[in-house]
């Protein structure tokens, strides 16, 4: 058996163990210390934009903070972009409050800002105003980031921005994590960088920083003794985890480079073959990290399914993935309300994310041209 070629995999910068002796020899073995605010200047240099950044536990931890702190609580409604990861909608839940999901649109595979609109309309009118907007970056994609905002600032409804994938994407030159009232970021296993797990919470000043570091470590008052006064959480970073990340910045932007690269190479693969549609930036205001390098297969033209295609590359031991099953979809949130006409339901259905990582070798690149090209060789044979 030829050795598995992944769809994104850890990929070290070379520094990380050095941060973590670092925080051995220092024995800062605890949910703070100097990785961890080594890593939030690291993260705030790189956004800019007056970005105040607390690490913590995982994207998911971040985004149920940001709605914590935007006052969501039970009954509350809160406008959920269908088409993600089930880490975006599950802190609603947490929260208390009802997701309602909102379609895509075809270019970035966003958020559609026309059935946001719809959404919020319908909601008002009947009887309940929505308290927060998640929007996502999939795939590193930026969203139609100035449509959906001109919206949100009308009916004055807070954007929490879900850049998990997207760490790296600009969006007319300016960084997704620092569009949103709060914008949330996740250093997962699989993600563009990695803390093996991990998040961060981007807030726009100081005070939203203290607050959210507050609440991360269960929400402590200042006295000698263990006082409360709030419900807290313990959702804070390790300061081993966040030396990985400090590593992890270093190489950040040679990361995307590479996986800029990767998404050329499927260009080049797919740029002649009818009814394959890469995942591309539509114009030059968006620039995406290109996490993951995603297509479209139209069976109709190319004679094969999505389905066809992921198993041949499995039986060549490569792998590659659906895109997101839409959350409205989810036999857990089949009682919640969806905005749209199934754009994002037929991007699951055709869908497919390919190996993009920044550590395939040039060996495993070939072999995945190869595979590839034999593939719609033989398809176009029958
Ligand atoms: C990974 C991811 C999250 C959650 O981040 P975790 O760190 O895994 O909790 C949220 N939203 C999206 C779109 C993601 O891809």
């Amino acid at each position: 058996m030829k050795s598995k070629i992944w769809l994104s995999s850890p990929h070290m910068g070379g520094n990380e163990l050095t941060y973590i002796q670092e925080a051995f020899d220092t024995n800062w073995i605890a949910p703070l210390g100097p990785n961890v605010y080594g890593f939030e200047k690291d993260l705030e240099t790189y956004l800019g934009e007056d970005s105040h950044i607390a690490c913590l536990a995982s994207g998911t931890a971040a985004i149920h903070l940001a709605l914590v702190e935007l006052g969501v609580t039970h009954g509350d409604l809160v406008l959920c972009q269908s088409f993600t990861f089930c880490g975006s909608a599950n802190p609603i839940v947490y929260a208390g409050a009802t997701p309602v999901f909102v379609d895509s649109e075809e270019t970035t595979w966003n958020m559609s800002p026309e059935y946001l609109e719809i959404a919020i309309k319908e909601s008002i009118s009947k009887g309940k105003k929505p308290k927060a907007i998640l929007m996502v970056h999939l795939y590193g994609m930026p969203a139609k980031i100035d449509e959906l905002l001109k919206i949100a600032n009308a009916y004055e409804i807070p954007i929490i921005e879900d850049a998990a994938e997207a760490l790296g994407s600009t969006y007319k030159g300016q960084k997704c994590g620092t569009f949103g009232a709060y914008s949330i970021l996740s250093f997962n296993g699989n993600k563009i960088i990695t803390t093996s797990g991990g998040g961060a919470l981007v807030c726009r000043n100081e005070e939203q920083k203290k607050r959210t570091v507050f609440l991360a470590t269960q929400a402590r008052d200042n006295a000698p003794h263990y006082q409360h006064t709030e419900i807290g959480y313990n959702y804070r970073m390790s300061n081993i985890v966040a030396g990985i990340g400090r590593g992890q910045m270093e190489v950040l932007d040679k990361h995307v480079g590479y996986r800029r690269d990767v998404n050329q190479m499927y260009a080049e693969l797919f740029k002649d073959v009818e009814g394959i549609t890469l995942l591309q930036e539509s114009s030059d205001d968006y620039f995406s990290n290109h996490w993951l390098s995603s297509i479209r297969v139209n069976a109709n033209k190319t004679g094969f399914t999505r389905e066809e295609f992921r198993l041949a590359l499995l039986e060549e031991n490569i792998e590659s993935r659906p895109l997101w099953k839409p959350m409205h979809l989810q036999p857990v949130f089949e009682k919640c309300d969806f905005y749209g006409e199934g754009i994002c339901e037929k991007l699951f259905d055709s869908g497919l994310c390919l190996p993009s990582g920044s550590n395939l070798t040039i060996e495993e690149k070939n072999r995945i041209k190869e595979v590839i090209r034999a593939f719609l060789a033989l398809k176009e044979i029958n």
